[in-house]
């Protein structure tokens, strides 16, 4: 298993160019505004060159940006395909040697088996997603995915107080439900010196 923890992070962090394997698992964890989604692009970008055939979902619930794209904070962006569940994965991707899921806690548990299907067929994935959520507690099911991981990378993004890297990603404004939806002024990356969980009752997942 090899593990590739790149920390700092810093948006501005080079992909390492790395030949994507036959059914292995990268996962790409870390709090909001840390270049997950840049990370996860330039990787597809790499297999693409490679001539592979590389497919990318996002969830339907995500529509921050555009619908249709992966989209960075920066506003690159990615053709993808979205979807209601973990389970409609599957049946897209006949053909695909890469399968790219953004922000992956949106699809909670149910991606873990949908995973290792992927991976069973020989299709290598990688998922980004946040580590904790806004009550702090580790964000299903990028800590199970990682334990399963061949490469994890850790893309935190600068304390907005400190500058130190934040695991954490604070919660600015009121929140009516668990999936972290939201743009710049809705959440900060925090270390977690400077991160107060939130105290309300997370709706249930
Ligand atoms: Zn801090």
């Amino acid at each position: 298993m090899i593990r590739a923890c790149q920390t700092p992070q810093t948006q501005d962090n080079p992909v390492v160019t790395i030949q994507v394997e036959k059914g292995q698992l990268e996962v790409v964890h870390g709090s909001m505004f840390g270049g997950k989604t840049e990370h996860m692009i330039a990787r597809l970008r790499q297999a693409e060159s490679q001539g592979l055939r590389v497919r990318a979902f996002k969830h339907c619930i995500d529509d921050r940006y555009d619908p249709d794209h992966l989209i960075t904070h920066r506003q690159d962006q990615f053709d993808a395909i979205r979807v209601p569940g973990a389970e409609a994965i599957l049946r897209q991707c006949d053909g695909v040697d890469v399968a790219a899921v953004d922000e992956g806690h949106f699809f909670k548990l149910a991606l873990i088996s949908v995973v290792r299907e992927l991976m069973k067929r020989g299709i290598s994935v990688i998922v980004a997603g946040i580590s904790h959520d806004a009550w702090g507690r580790p964000f299903d099911p990028m800590p199970q995915l990682t334990e399963m991981a061949d490469r994890v990378v850790v893309k935190e993004a600068p304390c907005r107080v400190c500058g130190e890297p934040s695991p954490y990603t604070q919660r600015m404004t009121q929140i009516n439900t668990i999936h972290m939806v939201g743009g710049l002024d809705d959440y900060e990356p925090r270390c977690k010196a400077h991160f107060t969980p939130l105290s309300g009752p997370p709706e249930k997942r």
